[in-house]
């Protein structure tokens, strides 16, 4: 019998999850099955332990549950303490435990991937929600020269300043509005808000991109007008495809103790968009 796992969320038949780990075992020999769970608004907790107690091994968890997950995890790693969200979760007879794979994914996709360094570099990371919690942690571990929070919401961004701002490293880490951003340059601009979903983007000044700029949306599979406007102003751009990927075999790695290679499924995915 196939070691059992799944990906929980509501919605969740739009999700590329089974597909992507349907690949990654094919590739690596492991045999494991992985199913789409739709739960309830109000079930999210009883479908994850009826999972477990027909013997499943690990959930992803994606939209609205990650806090809910992390409140379920009896145990939590580090990086889901910072992220103050669970994107995976490790099931046993006696144990629920939660990651969060978002920010290695993150990070992984920029300098794996994108061949992008990130020590030394001066990042923006516009939005302040859960991905922006995520990956924050992550980012900062890479000693860039400054990571600066923007946020419709200031009060957001100031609050994940802060969450992080004595626990590490010595990059100087700010907290702006997106009027504080004039006259400032990044050689890395990741947007994590939701504003691609909608058509939308935040309000950026035009000179926002230094020379030789990545910029990064974490919206995948659709022209967002972030990325137009970073390419019309010169900037590298990629997509959250990458991450999306990335973020899934590092939850493969933490159950399975094996490590996907990411490139011919990123390149499926791609083929098949
Ligand atoms: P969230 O918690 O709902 O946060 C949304 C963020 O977007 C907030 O900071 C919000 O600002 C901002 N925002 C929304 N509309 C905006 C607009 N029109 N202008 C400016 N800011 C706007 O969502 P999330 O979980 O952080 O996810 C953010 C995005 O990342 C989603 O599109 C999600 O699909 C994507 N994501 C991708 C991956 C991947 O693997 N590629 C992984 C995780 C997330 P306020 O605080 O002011 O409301």
């Amino acid at each position: 019998m196939p070691d059992k796992y799944a990906v929980i969320g509501n919605p969740v038949a739009h999700s590329k999850s089974p597909a992507i780990h349907a690949e990654f075992a094919r590739l690596t020999g492991q045999d494991i099955s992985y199913v789409p769970l739709h739960a309830e608004l109000d079930a999210f907790e009883r479908v994850v332990q009826s999972f477990r107690d027909s013997g499943g091994r690990g959930m992803n968890v994606t939209l609205p549950f990650k806090h809910r997950a992390y409140a379920l995890a009896r145990e939590r790693t580090p990086r889901a303490e910072d992220a103050r969200a669970v994107n995976t979760l490790l099931l046993d007879s006696d144990n629920i435990g939660g990651d969060n794979t978002d920010g290695a994914g993150l990070v992984r996709d920029i300098m794996e991937n994108l061949g992008c360094a990130l020590r030394g570099c001066r990042i923006l990371l516009l939005g302040a929600g859960g991905a922006s919690h995520g990956v924050c942690g992550p980012l900062l571990d890479e000693a860039p020269a400054s990571l600066v929070i923007a946020n419709r919401t200031l009060e957001k961004a100031v609050a994940l300043r802060e969450q992080f701002s004595s626990a590490k490293g010595a990059a100087e880490l700010s907290a702006l509005g997106y009027d504080a951003l004039a006259g400032r340059q990044f050689d890395v601009v990741i947007n994590a808000t939701s504003a691609g979903l909608t058509g939308a983007m935040p309000p950026l000044p035009d000179a926002l991109f230094a020379p030789g700029a990545l910029a990064y949306d974490m919206v995948y599979g659709r022209a967002t007008p972030f990325l137009d406007f970073a390419g019309s102003h010169g900037a590298r751009v990629a997509d959250g495809l990458g991450m999306l990927v990335e973020q899934a075999a590092e939850s493969f790695f933490v159950w399975r103790g094996v490590r996907p290679e990411t490139q011919p499924v990123i390149a499926l995915l791609r083929q098949s968009a």
